[in-house]
């Protein structure tokens, strides 16, 4: 363990679309930052693979660059920590490491006709009774199953133990420290572990017909996985933490007391509430999901609640309708207007998330006039992304029976402050902003750091949380009742007319 002020933790956050690499001091600021692009590969309409090596060849150079950016050498890095894109399926050789299948990331949805057949049979409570989650392609398990029925021959392999599986964490650890092994809310993700028992879900695993030889061993999230290999670095060092994107986004924002709760504003939304020992199964159509495990006994639970489209939308009004020239234009057209003069846009473009989960309905526009302007449907746009998440944080709300006083934002679209602002009027609650914005990669580097004793405690990382900027609510409640009123009617319009 070094514990000097010339050491750092290395955190390697795994996206969807890039490897990045973060050196982080002690501070929580950041001393190096590299980011390497990957190829998306898209077979078929609706499938998404990447290659692992290249997701491990991208990963590791940016994790050296990074390190060089800093101006630091390997040895003064106390730990790694690993965030990651969840739910992406890899399998490998045992004897090799290498992929026999490239990747099948979370957005891709060849696995469909497997989880329309599981629900038509009737197992919809039971995974969201032991899983916490929905059946949707969108989880590994489903994938898992598809390589096995599509390519027969990687069944007969795994059932002899020549394979195995993981999720992106999965793989980064393998390739970094030779041990086959993922942490709890990674393996979360899967459909395939017992959120309760903290296990492998054996009755799963027949359903499915999984054998569980190519299954991770479950270890915490702030767990020592294993050393680097000697060879990547030049010396060993302690691979200390690991947590899905979304999880180690709420730990990097510190909601470590029950009742706090984060939404991070990127292409999509993911607002994730700590629940605390004890997970609460949603009636809500939202998902029961761990939060982290630190090793200390008990999990921390989270609800989780996704809005497919956010920034998303303010891409569409500068791609698809050149109505804006890039995304930070939005904020001043928005100001231009006092209102959006009564439009309203529904963002439904793959249907909807939580709460409604309805994959038919598509986007609408309501409200224009001949006096509409690009100015208010721009200002609707981001509004918009405003009132999904408000839907989701009244589903929460309703879900854990208790009060959620503010929220915490990161991602690309939290640096717009109307949104921020509007966001913290419709929730009526603050809306807080912290001073480091790459707060995912700043969780698993929390994570890995608190196992090693670079930082020492929750409340030594609490008060490292700064927070750059808080948005407090300023509308009247009658106006904001008639806000969300208009919101309803505007659903309503989608759902009749899809
Ligand atoms: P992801 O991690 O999902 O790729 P990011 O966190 O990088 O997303 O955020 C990118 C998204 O944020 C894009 O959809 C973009 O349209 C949106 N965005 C970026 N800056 C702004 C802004 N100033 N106002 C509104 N939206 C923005």
């Amino acid at each position: 363990m070094q514990q000097g002020d010339d050491t750092y933790i290395l955190s390697l956050d795994q996206g969807t679309t890039s490897s990045r690499a973060i050196v982080f001091n002690r501070t929580g600021n950041i001393m190096g930052n590299r980011q390497k692009p990957f190829t998306q590969i898209f077979p078929k309409p609706g499938w998404v693979e990447h290659d692992p090596m290249e997701i491990w060849k991208t990963q590791l150079e940016s994790a050296r660059e990074a390190i060089e950016l800093a101006q630091i050498t390997p040895r003064q890095i106390a730990a790694i920590g690993i965030s990651n894109q969840r739910e992406t399926t890899i399998l490998w050789e045992k004897a090799t490491g290498k992929p026999v299948y490239n990747a099948i990331v979370w957005q891709c949805r060849r696995s469909t006709a497997i989880c329309e057949e599981l629900t038509a049979l009737g197992f919809e409570d039971f995974f969201r009774e032991r899983t916490g989650l929905v059946i949707d392609p969108y989880f590994s398990g489903t994938k898992l199953v598809w390589l096995f029925d599509e390519v027969p021959e990687l069944k007969t392999r795994a059932e002899r133990g020549e394979l195995l599986f993981g999720t992106v964490d999965s793989w980064l650890i393998y390739n970094l420290t030779g041990r086959h092994a993922t942490d709890a809310t990674n393996a979360s993700r899967t459909l395939l572990f017992n959120i309760h028992t903290g296990r492998w879900d054996e009755d799963i695993l027949n359903l499915l017909h999984i054998p569980p030889c190519v299954l991770p061993e479950v270890l915490p999230s702030s767990h020592v996985f294993g050393n680097t290999k000697k060879e990547i670095f030049g010396i060993e060092i302690p691979v200390a933490g690991a947590a899905g994107d979304q999880q180690a986004s709420l730990f990097g924002h510190a909601c470590f007391e029950p009742g706090s709760a984060k939404n991070t504003y990127g292409t999509g939304c993911f607002t994730l509430l700590n629940t605390g020992k004890v997970p609460i199964v949603s009636r809500h159509n939202l998902v029961t999901t761990i939060a982290w495990d630190l090793g200390d006994g008990g999990f921390t639970y989270a609800l989780e609640g996704s809005v497919f489209i956010a920034g998303a939308v303010i891409q569409w009004l500068r791609d698809q309708l050149g109505i804006i020239a890039d995304a930070a234009e939005s904020e001043a057209l928005a100001r231009s207007v006092p209102d959006t003069g009564g439009v309203f846009i529904v963002p439904a473009f793959v249907g909807m998330g939580a709460p409604y989960w309805d994959a038919d309905m598509r986007g609408t526009m309501v409200g224009i006039t001949r006096g509409t302007s690009r100015a208010h449907i721009v200002r609707a746009a981001l509004e918009s992304i405003a009132y999904q998440s408000n839907d989701l944080l009244e589903a929460m709300v309703k879900d854990y029976g208790k009060p959620i006083s503010f929220i915490k934002a990161d991602g690309g679209a939290s640096a717009n402050s109307f949104l921020m602002q509007f966001q913290a009027d419709i929730l009526n609650r603050p809306v807080i902003l912290p001073e480091v914005n790459e707060i995912t990669a700043l969780g698993a580097a929390y994570l890995a750091g608190l196992k090693v004793g670079y930082w020492e405690s929750l409340e030594e990382i609490a008060k490292n949380w700064r927070r750059k900027r808080e948005f407090e609510p300023d509308m009247p409640a009658s106006k904001r009742d008639v806000l969300l009123e208009k919101w309803k009617k505007a659903i309503e319009s989608a759902v009749v007319f899809k």
